[in-house]
């Protein structure tokens, strides 16, 4: 497939380059250059006046969270952040059944490429349906042709034979989608104050195992920090140091209340931070000293609708907001930090548009009003285009979206039957109340 005559933009590094073509063969950019030729029978089209971007990554989220819009809140509201979990998220993930996982992620899936997110890096939790749980998610995601790294929450939270099944499902669910040219797998982990020391080593067995990280909450709330003083009477980074949890490939989501020291550390292990700056200012737990992060840093949703375009806002707007001035180098480093990520993971260059890099790439219908430079792509980025703006996306080779349209789902009939899954879902939320401490 040829595509003509768009303007080829990227955020970090930045570039614009006018009038230029790519060649599309089995998922991968195979040329670039202006004024390709079309070969016999070759797919051509023409994007004249269009840009085209790599895909946005979201580093950091949990799809099962989709059916939890307009659900109904708590009899009392909660008063801090281990109460949100008990109260909101973890009496939604018991109630989770095949049915409302695979719509979660169907529903979530359909928002996040319409809006140009061409990649998500998921953490599931369902306690009531462990086994397969991952498979239904994935099934969601080939279905709407999304790229995909899925891993399962193990916890000690429901005992210890959900942490085994939980484990379990993480080592079946690598090992099946080593190959998958679309779905990955890692190790999945909630955080260190649902995990005794027994379960963080058998994380990191199983990491070591498979060759790959573990996905894991790392000190979103202080709550995470106290529980290792009091418990285990060590600081959280060398808790989780010790056992083998910070390791290269390993994503911790948060990193909001670690010292000073910690951020270098965790750098030079090879893991990944990941910044969720809306789900941070929502729950009021702190904000992450982001400059720290350096280059091993992300930008998720934590569960939120996965428009990268408006939390690359939000996180501008908050550091600034902060007094933090960021040079355009952090900024895009963070925005564009879950597809170099991906590409450890999947082995390939992903969020590139140079040759051999994954056909991962989004059209953009943007008029820019003013001089639209190599230098200023970032705030042309920032202050300008939004998600609406996406015309078409293409994930590994294929239109996913064209014109507006989602290829492989039914949009309405999908939204129909994921409203009546949530339906039910929330009435076996109510049932549960009866359940609560
Ligand atoms: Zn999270």
């Amino acid at each position: 497939m040829l595509l003509k005559n768009s303007t080829l933009l990227t955020l970090y590094p930045p570039s614009l380059d006018q009038t230029t073509d790519l060649r599309i063969e089995n998922g991968v950019i195979t040329e670039r250059g202006g004024n390709l030729q079309s070969g016999d029978g070759e797919e051509v089209h023409d994007f004249t006046g269009k840009y085209i971007m790599p895909g946005l990554p979201c580093a950091h989220t949990h799809m099962y969270s989709s059916l939890a819009r307009g659900m109904p809140p708590p009899a009392e509201p909660p008063k801090n952040f281990p109460e949100v979990l008990q109260k909101i998220w973890w009496r939604l993930d018991r109630s989770l059944d095949e049915e409302s996982i695979y719509y979660s992620a169907l529903v979530g899936a359909i928002e996040a490429i319409r809006w140009g997110t061409t990649l998500l890096i998921d953490h599931h939790a369902s306690p009531s349906y462990i086994p397969n749980s991952l498979d239904v998610i994935k099934r969601a995601y080939e279905d709407v042709g999304i790229r995909g790294v899925l891993c399962y929450e193990v916890t000690d939270r429901g005992g210890m034979e959900k942490r085994d099944q939980g484990l379990e499902e993480n080592e079946r669910f690598i090992k099946a989608n080593r190959d998958n040219p679309l779905i990955r797998g890692i190790v999945g982990a909630h955080a260190s104050f649902t995990l005794g020391n027994d379960s963080l080593q058998k994380c990191a067995a199983l990491a070591g195992d498979c060759n790959t990280g573990v996905h894991i909450h790392v000190a979103e709330d202080v709550c995470d920090i106290n529980d290792a003083k009091e418990k285990y009477n060590t600081d959280l980074l060398s808790r989780l140091d010790s056992y083998g949890i910070l390791r290269e490939g390993s994503i911790f989501a948060h990193c909001i209340h670690l010292g000073q020291d910690d951020y270098p550390r965790i750098r030079d292990a090879g893991t990944w931070m990941v910044h969720n700056v809306r789900s941070n200012m929502n729950n009021n737990v702190g904000y992450a000293p982001v400059l720290r992060f350096g280059d091993r840093a992300g930008l998720g949703t934590d569960g939120f609708p996965a428009d990268m375009f408006e939390d690359a806002k939000l996180m501008f707007f908050k550091m600034r907001d902060a007094d933090i001035r960021p040079d355009p180098a952090t900024l895009a480093n963070f925005i564009t930090g879950g597809a170099k990520i991906a590409s450890e993971i999947f082995g390939m260059k992903i969020g590139s548009l140079e040759k051999n890099a994954a056909a991962d790439l989004i059209v953009l219908d943007y008029e820019p009003p003013t001089p639209l430079t190599e230098d200023n792509v970032l705030f042309h980025f920032l202050f300008g285009m939004r998600s609406s703006m996406v015309n078409s996306v293409m994930v590994n080779g294929k239109w996913v979206v064209r014109d507006g349209k989602v290829n492989g789902v039914d949009v309405e009939s999908a939204y129909k039957e994921a409203a009546k899954a949530a339906g039910d879902l929330w009435e076996r939320m109510k049932l549960e109340i009866g359940n609560m401490k």
